[in-house]
């Protein structure tokens, strides 16, 4: 059984091409991008600036969440297939454009993520005691994060960060924590299922807030200064403006502020070789991943914006196609999978439909017994054989 496994069974990496392909950041874009690569017959060497792989699984994603010896086997199977990663070394300051072309790299793909924490922009930001979402819970992970401990906890912030932050501080001991989010709470974009999870775990909501400055005495936090608003108009993506109410302001008393308002690109380092952005993303062909720069392609939240780990996964998948292409491979790096056409020689993976749980016939719904029956065995593993590997058994 997978679970047993731990991981994906190590698979051989394909026929050696001769080429070199050189990958900036170990996150899911830059693994999965590896993996195909690997298979097609190219020599990987992944750069990555932490000590370790993983990327955003790794330093994001609380334990609690994602098991770290699940994501570590893993790992283990693509260094298996002869990826080399070499951590500790960040593109822009240890390695640059014009070493990995001396060093015989043929094509480069950037999948760097969104590692840069968004200021709240407000007077007392720069009090002891406010800390970024990110930061927060990277230093969770590495066992070196601010002490919570019997503490008021803050959190500005309505998306998986600002919640994983809420429920990490939750386990560090804090004494309370709140979470201010200046939207209404079905409008927030982290998953709801960890936003009710948060709910069980006492965290509070103060919803149609925003921050205005942070307090403080001798340095330190002593609370966060808020406004009250009520739903305006709906905008472009369909939530209603915020529309602040004049001398609704409060202050909610805290020791520690964090913030989990956004991420962004840090581009260091890649606009170098004239690599094109576009709104601090790098710009790419949704095609092929491609670059403006021939040998250059990028995926995953540095090229989308911050997104989700499949995102990611996907995108790395397709940049490695449409690398294996540019070094004169055919670009068929995806194995034959259940559901894969040949035409005119090449193989077409089919894309494979998303599996409907059964319900209970409506007839039956006079009742308030559960209407989703969930997956059956066979749905089941239909299902998990639409991502990358996850139908190993
Ligand atoms: C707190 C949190 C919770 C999340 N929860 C979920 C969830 O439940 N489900 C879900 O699907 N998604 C979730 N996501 C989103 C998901 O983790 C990301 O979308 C995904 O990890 C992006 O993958 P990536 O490979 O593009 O980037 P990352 O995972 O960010 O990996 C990028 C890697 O590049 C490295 N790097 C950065 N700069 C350099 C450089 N200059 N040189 C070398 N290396 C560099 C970084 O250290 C990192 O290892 C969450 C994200 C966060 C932050």
């Amino acid at each position: 059984m997978y679970e047993q496994n731990k991981g994906f069974p190590v698979e051989p990496p394909g026929v050696a091409t001769g080429k070199q392909v050189a990958i900036i950041g170990g996150g899911p874009a830059g693994l999965t991008a590896a993996y195909y690569l690997a298979k097609a017959g190219h020599k990987v060497t992944v750069f990555e600036s932490l000590p370790f792989a993983g990327g955003m699984l790794k330093v994001g994603i609380p334990d609690y969440r994602l098991p770290a010896d699940v994501l570590a086997a893993e790992i283990k199977a693509i260094e298996g297939m002869g990826v080399t990663i070499k951590t500790n070394t960040r593109f822009g300051k240890d390695v640059t454009f014009a070493d990995l072309e001396k060093q015989g790299f043929s094509a480069v793909f950037i999948a760097v993520g969104a590692h840069a924490d968004q200021k709240l922009g407000i007077p007392g930001e720069e009090l002891k005691g406010v800390i970024s979402g990110i930061n927060y819970l990277r230093d969770v992970k590495l066992g070196q994060a601010a002490d919570v401990k019997g503490k008021t906890v803050l959190v500005v912030g309505g998306g998986n960060v600002a919640i994983d932050s809420a429920r990490s501080a939750v386990r560090n001991g804090a004494k309370e924590v709140h979470v201010v989010y200046r939207h209404r709470k079905e409008d927030m974009p982290a998953f709801a299922d960890e936003i009710i999870e948060a709910e069980h775990e006492s965290v509070n909501f103060t919803l149609m807030t925003a921050p205005v400055s942070v307090q403080g005495a001798g340095g330190m936090v002593t609370g966060l200064e808020c406004q009250e608003s009520v739903p305006g108009d709906f905008d472009k993506s369909g939530r209603r403006r915020p529309v602040p109410v004049e001398g609704s302001n409060f202050v909610i008393p805290a020791d520690v502020v964090i913030a989990a308002i956004g991420q962004n690109v840090q581009l260091d380092g890649i606009t170098d070789a004239g690599v094109q952005t576009a709104r601090g993303l790098v710009a790419v062909d949704p095609a092929s991943m491609a670059t403006n720069i021939p040998y250059i392609f990028a995926g995953g939240d540095c090229a989308s914006g911050p997104d989700t780990a499949i995102g990611a996964i996907a995108q790395g998948k397709k940049a490695a196609a449409a690398i294996d292409k540019y070094l004169g491979g055919t670009g068929a790096v995806v194995e034959p999978r259940a559901l894969t056409r040949k035409i005119s020689g090449e193989i077409i993976e089919e894309k494979m439909a998303r599996e409907v749980a059964t319900c209970l016939p409506v007839a039956e719904r006079r009742s308030f017994a559960e209407v989703e029956n969930g997956f059956t065995r066979e749905q089941a593993i239909a299902e998990a054989t639409r991502c990358l590997r996850c139908d190993v058994k």
